[in-house]
């Protein structure tokens, strides 16, 4: 749209104000409401100055001024505030206008430019999806003393044999939320309105479903698109989400392992290259119907996964959810239609237009732009070296995984334990990533320490509930 065209709907829609969003480096959204009869063409083609000091992760105090700049395309009306508003995607600017290098948003822009430029292809598809609990009380409290949490929800009373007094008709039995119809599945409607907002802001939906664990988990499928796009849509979606679940009076939450016991939210990310409409990742015959190009991408993934998933599963959180009998990856191999894999290659039901890789062991703590820009880049660089997976102990292993004995387990590589450990995996591999200046060693440099300073040592020095049981009488 042009700023001209954004006016217009200003008036025709009788909007009162206009929402400029920003993301930061962790993922969450920012905003700065200006009153639409203030705005005009060149506020919306200039930008809007911003202190950058207060996002975690820009700039210091003494270098805080910044701008952020709509992408006029990404204009919503949004469906949870009082008056009619205009959200707003921005990308972020120095004063003297160059691109920030920090700002996510740059970072897959340019991944998607270095496609290009590559000679690989002319477009990356991303099918990210999200699964999320929804809650109906969740309280917590963390400070030097220690930690405590408590989650509820009308579903968990069988899960969690407490408070058995009440009424566990219907309820979800542990991993039993896959997937009875109504009254089990008590979150239908709340579902299908989301569903409906999502509709209402352009997002292609496929399906919802119930998931797995008891306790409220959810997805909610949209189709894939180009990479910059696909992670605008998550941060829309992730929005929606949580303020449909606010109307029901409800919390959702997108934390990789919120319940102990029961299935974790990941969010698989599906992933193919074209070169205008020439799918590239199909091949009539081979393993899987998998071109060579799908293969050495999947290499990539592979060989770069413990520094990749210092983006694709970024939190202290991420680590519980990827552990044995929750079908959470447990180890870097590839598989067809296999999902104890940490890549799957689906195979029911493909075209050569829907010939894709699927990475599973992501989830929705990702900064998404970060964290597919990493993927593409990882992929790039195994198609670029040719990386085989198949010739590095990748797999492929058509077996449940889980059940391997300990003499075929030792013979594949697990997933990392730790965020710490993906930080120093990152720390000693991230050259493919400073590819085409996607991203630079700054960025990388004050990622690591961000998370080290700012989630991995405050967990490592605080008591924990469950020490108590293990320590407490020793
Ligand atoms: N919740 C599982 C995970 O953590 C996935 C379950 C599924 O979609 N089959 O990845
Ligand atoms: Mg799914
Ligand atoms: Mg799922
Ligand atoms: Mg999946």
């Amino acid at each position: 749209m042009t700023a001209s065209e954004i006016l217009t709907l200003i008036q025709d829609k009788n909007i009162k104000m206009v929402d400029f969003r920003i993301v930061d480096l962790p993922g969450r959204q920012h905003h700065v409401t200006i009153p639409a009869a203030e705005i005009d063409e060149d506020m919306l083609n200039d930008g809007i100055a911003f202190d950058g000091s207060s996002i975690q992760g820009f700039r210091g105090i003494e270098e805080s001024d910044m701008v952020m700049r709509p992408d006029l395309d990404s204009a919503y009306i949004d469906a949870f505030t009082a008056v009619p508003t205009l959200d707003l995607v921005c990308d972020v600017y120095e004063p003297n206008g160059a691109r920030y290098n920090r700002d996510p948003r740059f970072i897959a822009q340019k991944a998607e430019a270095f496609l290009q430029k590559s000679g690989v292809g002319t477009a990356a598809y991303f099918g990210p999806e999200l699964e999320f609990f929804v809650f109906d009380d969740v309280r917590f409290a963390s400070s030097q003393e220690g930690a405590f949490y408590h989650v509820d929800s009308e579903e968990a009373n069988w899960n969690t044999g407490k408070d058995t007094g009440s009424n566990l008709g219907y309820k979800v039995k542990n991993k039993g939320g896959y997937f009875p119809v109504q009254p089990t599945d008590s979150q239908h409607d709340l579902r299908t309105e989301i569903v409906l907002e999502l509709m209402n802001a352009g997002i292609r939906v496929e399906r919802h479903h119930h998931e797995v664990a008891s306790g409220g988990q959810a997805e909610i499928n949209f189709r894939f698109d180009t990479l910059t796009n696909v992670a605008d849509t998550v941060l829309l979606y992730k929005y929606i989400v949580r303020n449909v679940s606010k109307r029901y009076g409800k919390v959702a939450t997108f934390m990789p392992k919120p319940v102990f016991g029961d299935n974790g939210s990941g969010m698989h990310v599906h992933q193919s290259i074209f070169a205008g409409d020439k799918p590239l990742f199909f091949e009539e015959g081979s393993y899987g119907n998998m071109s060579k190009i799908a293969l050495h991408y999947i290499g990539g993934i592979l060989h770069h996964a413990p520094a990749l998933l210092a983006f694709a599963t970024p939190s202290t959180n991420s680590f519980k959810r990827l552990v044995p009998g929750f079908e959470a990856p447990v180890n870097l191999v590839f598989s067809k239609g296999n999902r104890s894999a940490a890549v799957r290659v689906p195979i029911a039901a493909v075209t050569p237009k829907s010939a894709r890789i699927e990475f599973r062991t992501p989830d929705a703590t990702a900064n998404p732009y970060l964290a597919f820009a990493a993927m593409l880049l990882a992929g790039l660089d195994g198609i670029r070296n040719e990386i085989d997976p198949t010739a590095h102990g990748y797999g492929p292993v058509d077996k449940n995984i889980y059940e391997l004995s300990s003499k075929e387990k030792q013979k594949i590589r697990s997933v990392p334990g730790s965020l710490e450990e993906v930080l120093g995996a990152l720390e000693a591999d991230h050259e493919f990533l400073l590819e085409g200046g996607v991203f630079d060693r700054d960025f990388i440099e004050t990622w690591i320490e961000f998370k080290r300073a700012t989630e991995v040592r405050p967990l490592a020095i605080r008591p924990h509930p469950h020490e108590f049981q293990m320590y407490f009488d020793l």
